[in-house]
């Protein structure tokens, strides 16, 4: 579903830390939204499609984990931070009002409002129904997104597998995001302790330059902090009640990490 010829299509890494990732994966419809569409087809993986909300603070390695969930499950990494980038870096004169208004939000550090976000997924329901299933990181990030979520997947007949929440400690936290470096072309997410790439400042994988994130600087990171706290222990629960949250630590190395959620969560 959503699949057009001569639309760019983005490579999801081909390797992280020795675990071999190599699905390709178009964004094309989740990024744009609206009419976009993706060029690609998804495999359809094997026990899938794999309909999926992971849940973890900023800096738990999150991101790293989808990369690696996307490239075994199949699934499509459907980031809604990735929607802002992505609009960050387009002109001007092409932004909506709201996604205008949402990269002030954004850029201060804080969420966006919930009827923004909740707009912006509305814009791209394609993507829940895509047969490849899905990742979805960052949204929901409050209980209101996460009940408007349940509400719409009902509606949509697309049933949730579960909800992966990833933990850490909070020292550990503010440690991994101070190293962490984002390509500016193809968004691969870099650590340069944990993950380094072959050349200081370069990416492996399109060669544009590594930077750190707006966000990622040490004032937005205390708001992001102090956001993600106050919103995410009522999400959490939400989910617990519903008997779809697998809570997974996320201490130790991404290889670790993802053979813990492999055995604790991925089995059909
Ligand atoms: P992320 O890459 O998920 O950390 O998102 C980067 C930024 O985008 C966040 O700090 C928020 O400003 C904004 N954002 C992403 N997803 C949401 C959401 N579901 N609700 C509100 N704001 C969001």
């Amino acid at each position: 579903m959503g699949y057009a010829d001569g639309m760019k299509t983005e490579t999801v890494s081909p390797q992280v830390n020795g675990i071999i990732a190599s699905s390709r994966h178009d964004r094309t419809a989740w990024l744009r939204g609206g009419e976009s569409l993706c060029q690609m087809p998804p495999n359809i993986p094997q026990g899938g499609p794999w309909r999926i909300i992971l849940l973890g603070a900023p800096g738990v390695g999150k991101g790293t984990q989808a990369e690696l969930l996307c490239g075994f499950l199949g699934t499509c990494h459907l980031s809604t931070g990735d929607i802002f980038r992505t609009a960050k870096s387009a002109s001007e004169a092409g932004l909506t009002t709201s996604m205008r208004e949402a990269l002030q939000f954004m850029r201060r550090g804080g969420l966006v409002p919930d009827s923004t976000v909740l707009g912006l997924i509305a814009e791209r329901l394609r993507c829940l129904h895509c047969s490849g299933g899905f990742l979805l990181d960052g949204f929901p990030r409050t209980a209101a997104q996460a009940e408007a979520l349940e509400q719409l997947l009902e509606q949509e007949h697309v049933k949730l597998d579960m909800v992966l929440n990833y933990k850490l400690p909070l020292e550990k936290i503010v440690a991994r995001i101070s190293g962490r470096r984002t390509c500016a072309g193809c968004k691969a997410v870099f650590h340069i302790a944990t993950r380094p790439p072959q050349v200081a400042g370069i990416c492996d994988h399109c060669g544009g330059d590594l930077v750190q994130r707006e966000d990622d600087r040490p004032e937005a990171v205390t708001t992001r902090m102090e956001a993600y706290a106050s919103n995410t222990d009522p999400l959490v629960e939400f989910y617990r009640r519903r008997r779809l949250l697998v809570n997974i630590s996320a201490e130790g190395s991404p290889r670790e990490i993802f053979h813990r959620t492999r055995e604790s969560a991925l089995v059909r």
